[in-house]
């Protein structure tokens, strides 16, 4: 019994002793973990934060690599546009369209001749309004809304410099005075153009 007593008294303070290290040791281990944590959780953040920032640039550069694009398109075709007089392939345009027609003479009424009473007897006679043709070459216009499909300069060596549109639903050149950018100025100018042609 007494070496047992004995053992008892040993072990109790060694006991507690043992306690008090388990304590510390999982007092640190704990603070350790927490400062990890705490540590971890910040780094996560700063990751986060970094890719939204990686993810801001990117767009920035895409915006800008667009609108790089965008002005060397607009630059380009300025220039293009000052070479050919103002038109570039693929425009659509208004064409002062011109169609012939021929008129009858309202003195004749296309007959080319006119009954007159010379002395007594009444004879044909070339009609003097028509000159005998019997009508007037006309032509109306109207504006058709076209496409420039082919543009083209011809210089020469005396610094000439001419420009032609072939437009999609015509197929011989068309002059650029007949060619505008909008309805209502092609609609003036071929209004001018058939007032002219009454008063003839
Ligand atoms: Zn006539």
């Amino acid at each position: 019994m007494y070496e047992y007593d004995d053992y008892y008294e040993d072990y109790g303070p060694s006991d507690e002793l043992s306690q008090q290290i388990h304590q510390m040791i999982e007092n640190e281990a704990r603070a350790k973990i927490t400062s990890t944590f705490t540590e971890l959780e910040q780094v996560r953040k700063t990751n986060e934060e970094l890719r939204k920032q990686i993810h801001e640039m990117r767009n920035q550069i895409r915006t800008f690599d667009d609108r790089v694009k965008k002005e060397r398109k607009q630059a380009e075709e300025a220039i293009k546009r000052g070479f050919f007089d103002g038109y570039i392939c693929g425009d659509k345009v208004f064409v002062a369209y011109s169609k012939y027609r021929r008129e009858a003479c309202a003195t004749c009424s296309g007959a080319a001749k006119v009954t007159a009473l010379i002395g007594n007897a009444e004879m044909q006679i070339k009609c003097p309004e028509c000159d005998g043709t019997g009508g007037k070459h006309k032509y109306d216009y109207e504006p058709l809304e076209d496409h420039i499909e082919t543009v083209t300069v011809e210089l020469n060596d005396r610094g000439g410099k001419f420009v032609n549109a072939y437009l999609k639903k015509k197929e011989s050149k068309v002059e650029y005075e007949r060619i505008f950018p909008t309805l209502e100025e092609c609609q003036a100018y071929c209004d001018e153009k058939n007032s002219e042609s009454k008063e003839r």
